[in-house]
Order: C-alpha cells, then structure tokens, then sequence
C-alpha cells in the first residue's frame, strides 16, 4: 500500500511541533494532525531551559522564540510574601539568574534560559515547520492504529465533518499529551500514579507593575491563609506576559471533588493574594490541573514512537515538562530521518526509547519531589496548633531572640534547599545515554561526578554526554559555539590540527551526513583553547558528534595513520547507525 506520508505525529504540543519542525528542517515528509482547533490556548509551560533553548538554536529559530519571551534577566528572583502588595518575607536567586550561579550557567551553554508561554512558543513551532514543509490538519482526531512489516495504518476522524479515513505512514509518533491514546493503545506499561493532587488556576489580565516593577519576577509565593491547602500550601502568581497577564493558583483538596469557583469567587481570591481589594481584574479563564506522577518504563513499540507527557507526566515544579518534550523529540527526529532516508538501519530506532525513558523516570521524580521540597519552607511559615498557624509563623520570622534566630536560619537553610529546583542547571543538562547509538571508552570507568549532580553541570565529550560549549572564533572574529558547528542534522567529526589522519579518513568515507571538524583553523579557531581545555581528548584524537549534539563515540588516544582513522571511523558509524 502507497504511503500518504513517512511519519504521521498525533499532537501539535511542545513534542509533537518539534517533532514536525525537525523532521521537515531534515528534509522528512511528515504530516502532523491535532484534534483541536488550534494550538495551545493555556499558558501551561513557560520556564524554558538552556538544552531546550540549544534545540531550538539547532532548529534555527531561537531568535524568533528570544524576541517574543520575556528575557532572562527580567525572569527575576522567586519571591515570598504575605500578598503582592504586603510584607515581603524572603527572596531566592533563581534560573541562574544570582551572582554566584550565572557563570556556571554562561559557561555551559550559548543560550540562555526564558520564559516563554506555550500559547507563544507553539506557534513559532508550527510556523517554521509548516514554512519548511511540514503538512498539518487540525480538527482532525486520531483513533486507532494498525502496524505491519512495512508500515503503519491509522484512523483518523474529521471532527469537523465526522468522516472517518486513514492514512498510511512509516511510522506514528504519540505526541498527544498525558492523556495518549496512542499509547494507551500500544498496551505498554505506565508506572505511578496520575492526579495525586490538584490546583486551581486562573488566568487573569490586570496592571500589576505598580507592585514588581522594582523587583521583576515571574514567580511570586504568596503566604495566605485562603490558599495554604496541599504540598505547596502557598498561592501562586505567574507573569504570563510581563506584568498585565497573571495567573493565580492555589491546591486544592482532590478528595472533596473538583471545586466549584465562581467568577467572584476567583476575583476575591485574586484580590487577596495581590493585597489589593480594589483591584480592577479581568478573568479570562479558571482551570484545574492535576499533578501525575508516572512514567514509562518503555517509549516505543515497532513503528510507533511516544514522546512528552504521553509518556512521562509530572507537575509544573522544575519547569521540566515542555523542556523534555521538545529533547524526546530532538532524539527521535534525526533517527528517523536516518532510517527514512536510508543512511541508518531500523535498529538505530531502537536507542530511542533506552536514551529517552530514563530521562522521563527522572523528571517524573524531580518534579514531584520539588513539589515535596517545600515542606521545610511552608515549616518556617506556620506554627502548628496556634489559632492563627501563619500569622504565628511569620511573627516568630521577625522575633528578635532565640526561637526567631533558630526560624531564620531554618528558613535560609530550607530556600537552599529549592536550588534543586531553581538552579537545578545539572539536572537540565547532564542527561547521558546509553544505547546502541552510544560507544562506549573501551575499558571506560564510570563517571566520577565532583560536584552536586543536580545543582552542576558536568561538561565532558564521553560518549553519550552533550557535546560541551566552547566558544571558537570564525574567520570573521566572530564567536561560534562548538554546537553551532556540529548538529544540524549531521554527524560531525571533531579533531584538531594535529589530527590530519581524521581529515583524510573522513574525505575517503565520503559520507554526506559527516562534516569534518578541525579546531584550530578556518572558521573554527580556538584562540580561548576552550575546547582543548575541554574536550579530554589528544588533539590528534576525535570526538564524533550526534545530530543532536551527543556525543556518539570518541578516540581518546591519537591516530596518525589514516588507514586506521579510517577503520576506527568506519566501524563506529556503522556501529551506530545499524549498517553492519
Ligand atoms: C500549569 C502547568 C504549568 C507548566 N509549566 C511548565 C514549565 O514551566 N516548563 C515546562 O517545560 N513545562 C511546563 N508544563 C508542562 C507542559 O505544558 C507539558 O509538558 C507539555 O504541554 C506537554 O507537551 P506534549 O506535546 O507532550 O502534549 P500536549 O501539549 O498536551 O499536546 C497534546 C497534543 O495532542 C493532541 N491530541 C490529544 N489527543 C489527541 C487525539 N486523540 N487525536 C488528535 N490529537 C490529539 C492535542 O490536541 C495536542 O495538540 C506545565 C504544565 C502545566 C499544566
């Protein structure tokens, strides 16, 4: 049977636009369908970081994303406080945004992080992909799917029209979200719990800038009795577009149902947490959303690949959730342009799912434990069993002797704890892979980390780590980023001057996917000796580079003789793209 496309992508989200926008910047024929109308209509994801940011650098369209999202150093501190307009009790340093953290975060990456809404960020995606090809049909409903030796049949339904039809494409991508029906149908295993918890949301307009104007921030935590409910147990307000668009949120107890909120309701919730009870507010919608807890153990099936929230699903704390989706489907994108074109064998598709689950596994666990972290601050502002517990907190917080000395300390002691969510840098970027698209150091010890995993990056070129950032100069005196040379589709082949076997090797391979890096000369010079200080290997050694910056196999040791450049090459490429 003829195929109406090569990939079919179920979901116009974070995973399935990127997904789409990569495949067509690769040259792939993809079709993307969603149900709804349209893209995204709630701000949910904002927070986006540094790796997600590098993705969308590779994509080609990072300075479209900078200039509609609020900028970095507008992103702020995360502020505490009784109401906007009230006592303010403690401040953190957060993003990497604090004097002592921003050069750890500059130093690991060409990007910064930004906040961007999802009704913002989505369509930046569809557009550049669309632009480059991409087909997409909203309205239009995945039912269920039928796979075989050669292909995948999927029904579709037009919601609009009710007419049911079906495509046929090489392979299916589940993009649709924490309710996937696609994967659901792939009868794979989903491990934790889903809606443990819940908060109320509601999006608001009103001119806020009389109150953080002189203190920018995104995230403010408002310390009030009428929204201490739950693991949090402090109401919420989000800039979504710096400072006339907000949400306010609060938890709520899952066990009493889902709570009734009218309008006025919500205002007056509004009003007291900016501490402004005349406040002119305008709702533009209320929400609930549920905090999941689970993972799959298993991404894919055949020739059906599950990406973001179908396969990992976690609440907002660590700001993971986008982030991740747009990185499942950088990994799967250039794998399946490979097999599609027929530089790789299937079986690269198989390191999918081993590279991507872990990674879910692990922000399934830090978002929810980041939800927990906040024990020990909600601790410092109550005092249990008093007959108003906050305003006993706070009122310790301010006493002058010992028991108010003690709470200080606890407080400080319990805002450092929250680096793991707010300068979590290691855990956005220090993701390693192990698969068959990875090659192993022979004989390679495990990775020694020297610094907290989590709060660290750790740059290093061992196969399966991100390529580190280093900035080299063009022949132009302008700096480039080691990732801006590599990536984009392609495998690259990094070496220095003295690694003229590895030219030669790569010339005689011949392989159109292959550039040939050499630091040192053309528009890769490195007069910092940046990347030699980086790149732990001997400058007539090599570091194969991923499509999507990953570091594929490395030689450690130096190679002069190109015949054995060329068998070591050789067998590596082959190796990991399944062409053995
Ligand atoms: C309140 C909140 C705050 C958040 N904050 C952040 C943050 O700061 N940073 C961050 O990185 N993440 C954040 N997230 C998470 C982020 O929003 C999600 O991780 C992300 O939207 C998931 O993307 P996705 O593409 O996997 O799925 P979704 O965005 O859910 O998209 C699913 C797509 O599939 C389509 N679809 C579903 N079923 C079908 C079907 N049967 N047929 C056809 N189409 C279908 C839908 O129409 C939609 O297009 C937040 C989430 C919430 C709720």
């Amino acid at each position: 049977m003829a195929f109406d496309t090569d990939v079919l992508v179920i979901g116009s989200g974070p995973t399935g636009a990127t997904t789409a926008l990569a495949l067509a910047t690769y040259g792939v024929d993809v079709h993307i369908i969603s149900r709804t109308n349209w893209l995204a209509d709630t701000p949910r994801a904002h927070i986006t970081n540094q790796r997600a940011m590098e993705v969308l650098r590779d994509l080609g369209v990072e300075d479209e994303v900078l200039k509609y999202a609020t900028p970095w150093d507008q992103m702020g501190d995360t502020v505490f406080m009784t109401s906007l307009a009230g006592e303010e009790i403690a401040r953190m340093r957060c993003w990497g945004t604090g004097e002592r953290r921003h050069g750890d975060y500059v130093f690991g990456s060409p990007c910064s992080l930004l906040d961007m809404p999802q009704p913002l960020m989505e369509p930046i995606l569809f557009k550049n992909a669309a632009q480059r090809g991409a087909k997409f049909s909203f309205n239009t409903e995945y039912c269920s799917h039928l796979q075989d030796d050669s292909g995948v049949t999927v029904q579709l339904k037009d919601t609009l029209s009710g007419r049911e039809f079906s495509m046929r494409a090489k392979y299916l991508v589940g993009a649709d979200g924490a309710r996937s029906k696609v994967f659901d149908d792939l009868g794979l295993p989903l491990e934790g719990q889903m809606a443990r918890a819940g908060t109320f949301y509601v999006l608001f307009k009103a001119d806020l800038s009389r109150y953080v104007s002189h203190r920018p921030s995104i995230l403010q935590w408002v310390v009030n009795p009428s929204a201490s409910f739950g693991e949090i147990g402090m109401g919420l307000l989000r800039a979504i577009m710096p400072w006339t668009e907000w949400i306010a949120g609060w938890g709520f107890d899952i066990a009493k149902g889902e709570p009734e909120v009218s309008d006025e309701l919500a205002l007056q919730q509004i009003r007291t947490l900016v501490g402004d009870p005349k406040l002119d507010v305008e709702i533009v919608r209320k929400s609930v959303w549920y905090v999941n807890q689970a993972h799959a153990p298993h991404f894919a099936k055949g020739r059906v690949f599950c990406g973001g929230d179908a396969v990992h699903r976690h609440p907002p704390s660590s700001g993971l959730g986008s982030n991740t989706c747009m990185q499942d489907a950088f990994n799967l994108a250039w794998k399946l342009a490979f097999v599609v074109k027929g530089a790789a064998g299937a079986g690269l598709l198989d390191s999918y799912s081993p590279e991507r689950a872990p990674v879910g596994k692990q922000v399934v666990q830090r978002a929810n434990q980041s939800r927990l972290d906040y024990a020990p601050i909600k601790a410092c502002f109550r005092v249990e069993g008093a007959e108003n517990p906050i305003a006993a907190g706070l009122a310790r917080l301010r006493e002058a002797g010992p028991e108010g000395h003690a709470a200080r300390l606890a407080l400080q002691a319990a805002l450092e704890f929250k680096d793991t969510e707010f300068n979590a840098q290691g855990v956005e970027m220090n993701q390693r892979y192990v698969s068959g698209a990875v090659i192993a150091d022979p004989g390679g010890a495990d990775e020694v980390w020297h610094r907290d995993q989590q709060l660290y990056l750790q740059e290093t070129t061992r196969p399966g780590a991100k390529i580190p950032h280093a900035w080299l100069v063009d022949r132009r005196g302008l700096r480039v980023s080691t990732l801006d040379v590599t990536g984009k589709g392609k495998f690259s082949l990094v070496t220095g001057l003295a690694g003229e076997a590895w030219r030669v090797a790569a010339g005689r391979l011949g392989r159109d996917y292959l550039r040939l890096i050499v630091t040192g000369e053309g528009d890769t010079l490195d007069p910092y000796f940046e990347w030699q200080r980086k790149r732990e290997v001997h400058e007539a050694g090599a570091v194969l580079v991923r499509p999507d910056g990953y570091v594929a196999w490395r030689a450690v040791e130096p190679v002069y003789d190109a015949v054995e450049a060329e068998r070591l090459l050789t067998a590596a490429l082959d190796r990991i793209l399944d062409r053995a």
